[in-house]
């Protein structure tokens, strides 16, 4: 489904991305990990088409990305900060992208509505952004990651700001969400539980490189490096 082909991207000298290779397999939930700056949001930007590249080639579904542009990727993104509009109710937040790509009113506000049902929101659409509690708040922005309907889902610390009990809880039902859906799922977290609640397969990081890539078990009992295995917080 994805690809990602000895993708290099350099700021000034250093390389926040180094020769990566990546796969991700249709309907697969990958997460990426790595302590911060290791590059894990310039991944995700390369992908979406919001990052250049200085070398390597991005591919979904087998087509070559270069030169496509966002909108036309049929990729959505959730950022680390999910930039929602808080004076826009609910439903404009989630509606956004639909109307830009010219969806007609009554199926934007069928589509709304049940993006909103599917992220545990019924009935949110006229409830003002600035109002709603953090955590739904990322949902509001998860709902509108997926309203495109997009073949790669791609979230950057989905659940960055909330607290502990939240996060497991939302946790859970994300992977649920996205079982029943069958989305392609890249998803960006620097907590490894949460990584390998979430993930079918997990990343991990380290300057731009990846240092291993395996299930949770895999990762989990045969750390490939000493970084990894340090990251992890084994410290033999
Ligand atoms: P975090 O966990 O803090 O979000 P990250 O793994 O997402 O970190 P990136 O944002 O991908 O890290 O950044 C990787 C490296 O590239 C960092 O060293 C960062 O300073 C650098 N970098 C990222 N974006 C830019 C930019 N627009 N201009 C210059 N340097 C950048
Ligand atoms: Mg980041």
């Amino acid at each position: 489904m994805l690809r990602l082909e000895q993708v290099t991207v350099r700021f000034g000298g250093r390389a926040a991305l180094d020769a990566v290779d990546l796969e991700v397999a249709e309907h697969e939930t990958v997460c990426v990990l790595g302590p911060s700056g290791s590059g894990k949001s310039t991944l995700l930007r390369v992908v979406a088409g919001l990052q250049h590249t200085d070398a390597g080639r991005v591919r979904l579904a087998g087509q070559d990305m270069t030169g496509v542009p966002t909108h036309r990727r049929g990729v959505g993104l959730m950022f680390q900060d999910h930039q929602l509009f808080p004076q826009r109710d609910a439903g404009a937040n989630v509606a956004f992208g639909l109307r830009m790509r010219g969806m007609p009113r009554a199926e934007r506000d069928r589509t709304v509505a049940e993006l909103l049902d599917l992220v545990g929101l019924p009935g949110a659409q006229r409830r003002a952004v600035a109002a709603l509690s953090g955590g739904e708040q990322q949902r509001v922005a998860l709902a509108r990651a997926l309203a495109p309907r997009p073949s790669v889902l791609m979230l950057d610390e989905p659940l960055g700001q909330l607290d502990r009990g939240l996060r497991e809880r939302l946790v859970v039902e994300l992977r649920r969400l996205f079982g029943s859906l069958g989305t392609t799922v890249l998803a960006v977290t620097h907590d490894q539980g949460e990584a390998f609640a979430l993930g079918d397969r997990v990343v991990v990081m380290d300057q731009g490189r990846i240092a291993q890539t395996g299930t949770p078990l895999e990762v989990w009992r045969r750390p490939a490096s000493e970084f990894v295995a340090r990251f992890l917080g084994f410290d033999n």
